[in-house]
């Protein structure tokens, strides 16, 4: 086990899709340990394999927070299965070194993947947690996408990134979420919280 070194923001393996992992290898246990070891000793929430240079589905999360009892979840292959709601709070990423910006998200997920002994479970994560949010930003990294692709104010992103020294927003990689700007809409932004929209119900 050991802390890797963590790739930053404008380096190839972040924008790269990962692969499956067909067999959960000793590499993969390994790589599995690193990450948790990578996450903790960065202090962050969630950690996914691009980040450490490695393109495969895999990416580790951990809530507790405080004097909470350390809680390691691990995510291989994952698939989110279900989504719905929305939410938005600022989000910062281990590969983006003190950068925060609002970003969009589902309020509720729930994500079906194999945990390290192999086996599938389901978790399902609502609300706006920052498990919800947590698993929806780890799981955009297997698929090259990053926290500022779903970027609130695209303004408000360039100048923080700027103020990083970090490249701007990619418009061409700003994802597409009508169902969630229609849902936040008229919710202001507030970064001390996240916000959660309430469901339009359709009568
Ligand atoms: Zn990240």
């Amino acid at each position: 086990m050991s802390i890797r070194k963590i790739v930053k923001y404008g380096e190839d393996s972040l924008r790269k899709p990962s692969k499956e992992v067909s067999k959960i290898s000793k590499k993969i246990q390994t790589l599995v340990y690193d990450l948790l070891d990578t996450m903790y000793a960065n202090n962050g929430v969630g950690l996914a394999a691009p980040q450490v240079g490695e393109n495969l589905r895999v990416f580790v999360i951990d809530v507790a927070t405080g004097n909470e009892k350390l809680n390691p979840m691990v995510f291989i292959n994952p698939k989110i299965i279900k989504k719905s709601g929305a939410c938005s709070s600022y989000e910062g990423c281990l590969s983006f070194p003190e950068a925060y910006t609002d970003v969009k998200r589902y309020s509720d997920v729930t994500v079906k993947a194999l945990g390290l002994n192999g086996k599938a479970f389901i978790k399902e994560a609502k609300g706006g947690s920052l498990l919800a949010r947590a698993i929806q930003h780890e799981f955009d990294h297997l698929d090259g996408v990053l926290f500022i692709d779903h970027c609130r104010n695209r303004f408000e992103a360039d100048r923080i990134l700027a103020e990083k020294g970090l490249d701007p927003v990619d418009g061409d990689r700003l994802v597409d979420e009508p169902q969630l700007d229609e849902l936040l809409a008229d919710i202001p932004s507030n970064p001390g919280e996240t916000v959660v929209a309430e469901e339009k119900n359709v009568d």
